[in-house]
């Protein structure tokens, strides 16, 4: 029997696919479920992905973006898996709303293609700027959007021929392991090396540690709150830090205030206001407020009282452990029917947003609470809603949104606010790429300056200059 240089290549390649498979010792079983790159230990998590990283970066462009296109394909084919199990393990969100973003994450994740190589030529030739791997990159990734952060990091990362080692949150644990097994599947289906994604089965304070301190860690990218980041910060290496915000909205006597209202509610409930960029208090002109809570309220909307208000927050909040107030995390990410309920009011399904009419120092404006509880604040003019909102946002210049005709106040507010994120006259998810241009990220890089961050985030800036030759014209 006569095989062709062909059939010999095909099967050559198979052998090798089944020789990578049975290399998969790193999964893990648990419950009964095998979860690929997933290991007992962070220092044998750690070298996985360094020697997978060695693989990944001999690969052509073509391969690394069949192992992407198999990943997008995975998640769409498992949003709604994903999105149930991240609210039925963290009890936060909403299902309808994580499947959309597993699907945004699928669809608007850059790949390859983000990495644009830049030329410069002149006298005395041609200069190459090309983008780099770092290596194997440390993440944290939060509770509050699980998996899609660990898809997103894993995609970009991916794609800059980095492999990635998460740390996630422990209290979504089991939602970030699949989607770091989900990876893993998706490259085995192409034939690909796995434990490009790797992950702990007990992640703590301690692997984070280690994972910061590994010499075999070159970058680290922390999604997370004010801590995580300034703990990364400190790490000694690269890092990309994606910290917390407050994103203030101001609604001013020009706006679209029917269109406004929707919006507003729109973006502050999806996903029961999870997202770091979604809508969180309200400054809106006197003269256009009460038009504006008529709207909020015709669209799901449920206005309690200054009184409801304070028994809210003896529910919603907590004292720390300096004495001031902070989220009580029981209630992150509640349906507002529930958070009602709390304080003896019983609506219907069609309630998705708690609003109360507050001032500027009340702790509902102070707080990013991440729940459906939205205060608006009345103010004379668009000084004082500038000077307020920029003061509520507290300096992280993480998002803002306005609502609003005049290019004025819309030019005068973003320069003040110094935003990462600045959406004007839609729901915040426009600003993820989600009914708005752009491409989505789930890690928003206001502290180290990468802003909505994809491959090129993840990569190093190489240069190769060739003196005297190479230029065409
Ligand atoms: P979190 O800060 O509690 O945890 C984030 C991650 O960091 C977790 O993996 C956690 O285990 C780890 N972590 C926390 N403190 C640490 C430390 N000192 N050292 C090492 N690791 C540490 O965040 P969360 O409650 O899951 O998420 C909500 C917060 O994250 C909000 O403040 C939100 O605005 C912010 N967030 C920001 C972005 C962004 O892109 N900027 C995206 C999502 C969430």
């Amino acid at each position: 029997m006569n095989i062709s240089e062909k059939e010999i290549e095909g099967i050559v390649r198979q052998v090798i696919a089944g020789m990578t498979v049975s290399e998969a010792s790193s999964g893990m079983v648990i419950d009964g479920k095998t979860y690929l790159g997933v290991f007992e230990d962070m220092n044998d998590a750690i070298d996985a992905a360094w020697k997978a990283q060695k693989k990944l970066y001999d690969m052509s462009v073509e391969e690394k973006e069949e192992i992407i296109s198999a990943i997008r394909r995975l998640i769409l084919e498992e949003a709604e898996t994903l999105a149930k199990l991240g609210v039925s393990e963290t009890g936060m969100g909403r299902v309808e709303h994580k499947i959309l973003k597993h699907r945004y994450v699928a669809q608007k994740t850059p790949g390859t293609e983000d990495l644009v190589t830049e030329a410069i030529t002149g006298d005395k030739g041609l200069t190459l700027l090309e983008l780099a791997p770092f290596g194997v990159i440390g993440a944290m990734t939060p509770s509050t959007n699980p998996s899609e952060t660990v898809l997103c990091n894993s995609i970009g990362m991916i794609a800059g021929s980095n492999t990635v080692v998460f740390n996630p949150h422990p209290g979504a644990l089991m939602t970030s392991l699949y989607a770091v097994d989900l990876v893993n599947r998706a490259a085995r289906s192409v034939g690909a090396p796995e434990n490009l994604a790797v992950a702990v089965r007990k992640p703590t304070m301690e692997t984070s540690d280690i994972m910061m301190k590994s010499p075999k860690v070159r970058m680290i990218c922390c999604t997370g709150g004010p801590g995580v980041v300034r703990a990364v910060l400190s790490s000694g290496k690269k890092a990309i830090g994606a910290g917390a915000g407050n994103p203030p909205v101001i609604v001013d006597d020009t706006a679209d205030i029917q269109k406004a209202g929707r919006d507003i509610i729109d973006g502050c409930t999806f996903d029961n206001n999870l997202p770091c960029i979604a809508e969180k208090e309200v400054f809106a002109f006197e003269s256009i407020t009460d038009e504006l809570i008529y709207y909020m309220s015709q669209n799901g909307a449920y206005l309690i009282s200054r009184e409801q208000m304070r028994q809210l927050e003896g529910v919603v909040l907590v004292e720390d452990k300096k004495g001031k107030k902070a989220i009580n995390k029981n209630w992150v990410g509640r349906d507002a029917k529930k958070i009602l309920h709390e304080i003896g009011i019983e609506v219907g399904e069609e309630i998705r947003c708690v609003i109360c009419e507050a001032q500027f120092d009340d702790p509902f404006v102070q707080i990013e609470l991440m729940m459906p509880i939205l205060p608006v604040v009345r103010v004379p003019d668009i000084d004082t809603a500038i000077d307020l909102a920029v003061r509520a946002e507290h300096g992280l210049r993480h998002t803002a949104h306005m609502h609003s005709k005049n290019i004025d106040h819309l030019t005068k507010f973003a320069r003040a606010i110094e935003t990462t994120i600045f959406v004007k006259n839609a729901p915040s998810y426009a600003g993820i790429g989600v009914g708005g241009e752009g491409h989505c990220t789930f890690t928003i890089a206001g502290p180290t300056g990468e802003g909505l961050t994809s491959a090129k985030s993840f990569c190093r800036r190489r240069r190769c200059a060739m003196v005297d030759s190479f230029r065409i014209v």
